[in-house]
């Protein structure tokens, strides 16, 4: 869906979607493109960096971490390489605001990392792309190669034509956990992708046990702009500790799910309402402000403003603006069972809580679902999932847990409309009679 309705809505990413071959160099400079970095190259790195910082942009992968500290966390140049690896491993259920990004507009993410690149000191970064999506990965090749045609990459650039770089693009083999930033460094070495103990961190040992930032898609193409426009322009957006601008994806139960780019801070109510409000004759029961990981909210919250600190203070967490929205008609235990289901495919299988625990509340959700499942099931549920947060070796653990806690919390008499009591238990003389 475009983006280009009036109002709350602020096309910044999304400004060229709607235009005639809007994936070209030619569109992409004719609406101002590869100013930030001409003018980025003009800075010393440290100001485009302090420029980043003060800006206030956080990391839009999910985790919310400010992007310019992250930057500014590399040690002091050594004379080694020290690279910029961009995170487009987009899988978190929901989740589908850089894939469009990247094919709508993919010279602001080769922008955003020759500015990056700059910035941290680097001269060789990457693009980690999901395989399967071999339609951006074309993309961003083609975007890659008119960049460099061009001369905006490549070597001699900058006023001085004292800087060059390199922009690899690589497709992963389609694993979750390789979104996971050490587990995706792991994949791009050639290795398996697990997730490896923190810290260090990639900051200081990422890449090839290099200095390495690792950024989303959505950060990095939202430097260009900043850089271009100032600080002051990012901050006038958003909240005071949430800054500027994101890409909110609506998709369920509404009348025209899609593409919204807005202020932090914009509420689920007023998205709604932008996406043409829910299915006629239908209300809503229930939605997730990022994704599956994060806890499900109801009406009562939908006038939150979404951003990091007011959906926290709500009990959930702002992460990928996937704004799934569910009405009445959907079965609670249903969709958290397909949840689940995802949770353990995806599980790399490195810790036991993770490894065994999604398994066992995969069968439980099932049997939940048929309508099989024991009376104790539920709070075996809450036994197994609090077992598995907090305790688990990365990210993945806690979100698989996260849908059942949250899930149980909200609509506890729909787990519990799927158990039974057992035969042994209503008719105890005849079943021990039988054994
Ligand atoms: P995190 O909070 O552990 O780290 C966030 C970032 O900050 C990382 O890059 C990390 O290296 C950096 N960082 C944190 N502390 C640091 C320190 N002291 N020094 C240097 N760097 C530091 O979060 P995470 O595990 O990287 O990501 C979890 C998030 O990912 C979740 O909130 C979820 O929303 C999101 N997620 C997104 C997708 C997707 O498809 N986009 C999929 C799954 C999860
Ligand atoms: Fe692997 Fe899951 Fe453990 Fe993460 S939490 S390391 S995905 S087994």
């Amino acid at each position: 869906m475009s983006i280009t309705a009036p109002g709350r809505l602020t096309p910044i990413l999304s400004d060229i979607w709607d235009a005639e071959r809007s994936w070209t160099l030619a569109t992409y400079r004719d609406r101002g493109g590869y100013e930030g970095l001409a003018k980025a190259l003009t800075m010393p790195p440290e100001d485009v960096v302090a420029e980043v910082k003060a800006s206030g942009l956080r990391g839009r992968g999910g985790a919310g971490f400010p992007t310019g500290l992250k930057w500014s966390f590399l040690p002091k140049p050594d004379g080694g390489p020290r690279y910029l690896v961009v995170n487009a491993d987009e899988s978190e259920p929901g989740t589908c605001k850089d894939i469009p990004l990247m094919l709508a507009n993919p010279h602001a993410l080769v922008e955003g990392v020759a500015i990056t690149s700059y910035a941290i000191g680097g001269h060789h970064a990457f693009i980690y792309l999901r395989g399967e999506t071999v339609h951006v990965y074309r993309r961003l090749l083609a975007a890659v190669r008119e960049a460099r045609e061009a001369g905006l990459i490549g070597t001699g650039l900058g006023p001085n034509g004292d800087y060059d770089l390199e922009i690899t693009v690589h497709a992963g083999a389609g694993a979750y956990i390789c979104g996971e930033e050490t587990a995706l460094l792991d994949s791009l070495e050639g290795l398996r992708g697990q997730p490896r103990l923190k810290p260090p961190f990639p900051a200081v040992a990422g890449l090839y046990a290099r200095p390495t930032v690792v950024n989303n898609v959505e950060s990095v193409a939202s430097v260009p702009t900043i850089i271009k426009h100032g600080k002051d322009w990012f901050t006038s957006m958003g909240t005071e500790k949430s800054a500027g601008h994101g890409l909110f994806s609506v998709s369920g139960h509404v009348k025209n799910p899609g593409q919204f780019e807005a202020p932090l801070g914009i509420t689920m109510r007023e998205l709604i309402e932008l996406a043409g409000g829910m299915r006629e004759g239908h209300r809503l029961k229930f939605w997730t402000p990022g994704g599956s990981s994060t806890p499900i909210l109801t009406e009562a919250e939908l006038d939150v403003p979404l951003d990091y600190e007011s959906v926290g203070a709500a009990g959930s967490m702002l992460a990928t603006r996937a704004l799934m929205v569910f009405d009445e008609t959907t079965s609670v235990v249903r969709v958290i069972a397909r949840w689940t289901d995802f949770y353990q495919h995806e599980s790399c299988g490195k810790c036991t809580p993770c490894r065994e625990g999604t398994y066992w509340m995969k069968q439980v959700m099932h049997r939940l679902e048929a309508g099989q499942g024991l009376p104790s099931d539920v709070d075996l549920l809450l036994d197994v999932s609090a077992n598995i947060a907090g305790r688990s070796f990365c990210a993945l653990g806690d979100a698989s847990a996260t849908p059942i806690q949250s899930g149980i919390k909200h609509f506890r008499s729909e787990f519990e409309a799927g158990t039974h009591t057992p035969a042994w238990e209503l008719f105890p003389y005849e079943a021990s009679a039988i054994f």
